[in-house]
């Protein structure tokens, strides 16, 4: 047992071969604060326990390397993605198609056209970027890109709204993960918010009687995260346009999703698309880049063109307006969008929704001895199971895809071992994220691309016994 006056010094401990070479790689600033918080944590569990021993050095070195492990591993790390949730909020939602990493890295290593006009040399604007392309796919006149779909209601609110009264069903007055509620967002833009019609049931006349001269616009928000069944009734888009216009004023869709394509061509559920409500009337419709669409964190607003060049001249516009790295991301997938044919094989989003079951499980078969290896020592039964995953971010909230996975199950009554197993399965170096239920920890494999597979299966050969 060594005496805390053996402890070494922090040049000593610098000079460690191993330390050394940390120092080269993160430098000696971070790996000198690592040595000192060991000594110092070392010093306060001698004081503390009186007769603890102070550690070997090769042990005290070990503890160090762990520490500069700890101080400089990236916060925003990769993880596997096996909740069987797709576009899951808390994990980033839609992962990039390969075009769009690459105009990503373009935009962020050099500079760009993003406000200017190569064959001018004047001064452009940044949603020419990607405004003619919106305006392909949906059929509107003109576009505008912000953070988010959130901004995107925030600021036509603000813009058209500021002052007047707003008309929304009592149906449709939702809330969003995150803190995105319709009224609230509706009271901070400065509108007023007026319910019509019932949660279950709105009907045309409910619009009617509603429609005065303080009315800014007649809203329809796509009740993205939650369906009503039963007895159950909402007016249509082209009756609710009707009622719009025949009082002066503007119809206005704020889709959640929105997606460029009829998903159902892929045998998925049908998602109400921009050109849709552009044709039924929608005198502006706002949606997301990053659910259904399949591209980055961005907010598209997209319609008649006064109402957009109204919104760009909103100052909040200037707060909320996107990086060059978002539109050269959404650019490089709107123009997936436009090889309808190639969509399904390029677009990851729609690549990971639409995998067949079959070839999801023969991913399991190939994965099953990897991961049964792993958890020889547990006491847990591993099986490929038929799975349901969920498209997630609100989107077609009660539609299921058929998927597998694997799925571990405690042998006898021991719940908690899940517990410990979903945490040892976090941290490994790429974190595997599942999802526990009914007793089971269910790893869906539906996120798990084939470029992945080895890696996943890699890291599970070191695993280890429970602790
Ligand atoms: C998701 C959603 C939003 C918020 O969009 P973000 O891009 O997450 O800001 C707003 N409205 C509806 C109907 C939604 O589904």
């Amino acid at each position: 047992m060594n005496k805390l006056s053996q402890l070494p010094s922090v040049d000593r401990l610098l000079a460690e071969p191993q330390l050394a070479e940390f120092v080269l790689i993160h430098g000696r600033t971070i790996v000198t604060d690592a040595v000192r918080a060991e000594l110092a944590a070392v010093r306060a569990a001698a004081k503390d326990g009186g007769a603890a021993p102070v550690p070997a050095s090769a042990t005290l070195t070990m503890s160090i390397a762990m520490r500069i492990e700890q101080a400089t591993r990236p916060k925003l790390r990769r993880v596997f993605n096996l909740t069987g949730t797709v576009l899951h909020t808390n994990l980033g939602r839609a992962p990039l198609p390969e075009e769009a990493v690459e105009a990503l890295v373009m935009a962020a290593r050099s500079s760009c056209a993003l406000e200017y006009d190569i064959d001018t040399g004047g001064r452009g604007d940044r949603d020419d970027i990607v405004n003619e392309l919106v305006c392909e796919l949906t059929g509107a006149e003109a576009a505008t890109v912000v953070n988010n779909n959130a901004a995107a209601v925030f600021v036509l609110l603000n813009t058209l709204a500021q002052r007047k009264e707003v008309i929304v069903s009592r149906g449709e007055l939702i809330e969003i993960g995150g803190a995105f509620r319709i009224p609230d967002i509706m009271q901070r833009a400065g509108a007023k918010l007026v319910e019509v019609g019932t949660t279950n049931r709105t009907h045309a006349r409910d619009f009617v009687e509603a429609l005065s001269t303080r009315s800014a616009m007649l809203m329809k928000v796509h009740t993205s995260n939650y369906a009503v069944q039963g007895f159950t009734g909402s007016v249509p888009e082209i009756d609710l346009a009707a009622i719009a216009h025949g009082h002066g004023v503007p119809f206005v869709v704020d889709l959640g999703s929105g997606t460029l394509t009829n998903l159902e061509q892929w045998g998925l559920p049908h998602e109400p698309t921009p050109r849709e409500a552009i044709a039924a009337g929608a005198d502006l419709v706002s949606f997301s880049g990053d659910k259904l669409l399949g591209g980055p964190q961005a907010g598209i607003l997209a319609g008649r063109k006064d109402l957009i060049a109204k919104i760009k001249k909103n100052p909040l516009k200037r707060c909320l307006r996107v990086g060059k790295l978002t539109l050269a991301a959404l650019e490089a997938v709107l123009r997936l969008y436009r090889d309808p044919e190639r969509l399904a094989a390029r677009l990851t989003t729609l690549r990971l929704l639409t995998r067949s079951e079959t070839d999801i499980r023969s991913q399991a078969t190939r994965l099953l001895p990897a991961l049964q290896a792993a958890l020889a020592g547990w006491p847990v039964t591993v099986a490929i199971e038929s799975l349901a995953s969920q498209i997630g971010s609100g989107s077609l909230p009660v539609e299921r895809l058929p998927s597998a996975g694997l799925v571990v199950r405690p042998r006898g009554k021991r719940a908690g071992i899940l517990h410990t197993l979903e945490q040892r399965l976090r941290s490994l170096p790429i974190p595997v994220i599942g999802h526990i239920a009914d007793d089971a920890l269910r790893l869906d494999l539906r996120c798990l691309t084939a470029a992945e597979e080895q890696e996943f299966a890699a890291q599970l050969a070191n695993f280890g016994a429970p602790k």
